[in-house]
């Protein structure tokens, strides 16, 4: 096992432990702060009330930019402003990703109870004024329901939906599993990204339900329920227990920007 992804202080740990550093517990400290947001090549200055940040933090915005994820690039105490010249920062990633990881496949897997949740992973994707569920989402039946010792006979799986879902999978769409006592949550990144939930239970996944559109068994499910049958028809993944997998390029994306107390 070795320590990655960490910065300056973690010589005072010993490479199991992890320290949760959470963002939200902090005392707000009221900054003016440099955001960049490397898609667009730009960088601007935001009034900060809300967060105790830090060089690195991933935030979402007010104004033009709202909804994209910028990178904090420096952080100001002292200074006098005039408010109105200012958008806000509104929201920050829940950083860092905690627990122990190891490689299966395309993702990073972790039985660890503290390992990242489905809660802390949305912070990161999600801008927090565009909920997932619509304010009239309505829930009718049981949900879908897909055995994992063969996903083809999930019914609604038909092929070509089946087809679509196994390239979701071969190209990291699933960007986040987690099973907690026995409930399940997954992000799956289509055209944009989707919540799904469910229950895992006798060895297949049931009453499942996912926030995109489509009418029926759709491609995200299914996507998830093949990688977790491939998975644990390995031997990679044991199903009976709590686990989270993220997706590695997302793992690493997320603790790129931030000292880490990750162990891989
Ligand atoms: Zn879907």
């Amino acid at each position: 096992m070795r320590m990655m992804g960490f910065g300056r202080d973690d010589t005072k740990e010993t490479p199991d432990m992890v320290i949760p550093q959470v963002n939200e517990i902090l005392e707000p400290v009221k900054s003016l702060v440099r955001v960049r947001f490397e898609t667009f090549d730009r960088e601007l200055t935001y009034f900060n009330d809300l967060f105790n940040l830090k060089e690195g933090d991933r935030v979402f915005v007010s104004g033009k930019l709202a909804g994209k994820v910028g990178y904090i690039t420096s952080v100001t105490t002292k200074f006098r402003i005039r408010l109105s010249d200012y958008e806000r920062v509104i929201a920050v990633a829940q950083t860092p990703v905690h627990g122990s990881y190891v490689p299966v496949m395309d993702k990073m897997l972790s039985y660890d109870s503290i390992a990242l949740s489905p809660d802390e992973f949305r912070t990161w994707f999600f801008h927090p004024e565009e909920p997932v569920d619509g304010p009239e989402e309505i829930i009718y039946g049981d949900g879908y329901v897909i055995p994992l010792d063969d996903p083809h006979k999930a019914e609604g799986a038909t092929p070509p939906v089946f087809d679509r879902a196994l390239e979701y999978c071969r190209t990291g769409k699933i960007g986040y599993v987690s099973v907690r006592d026995g409930v399940g949550r997954a992000y799956v990144a289509g055209s944009e990204w989707y919540e799904l939930e469910f229950t895992i239970r006798n060895n297949a996944i049931q009453e499942a339900y996912c926030s995109c559109p489509y009418a029926g068994l759709c491609k995200h499910l299914l996507a998830v329920a093949i990688m977790l049958s491939v998975m644990a028809g390995n031997g990679k993944l044991d199903l009976t227990r709590d686990f989270v997998l993220i997706d590695t390029n997302r793992f690493y994306e997320m603790i790129r920007h931030n000292e880490q107390a990750v162990t891989v």
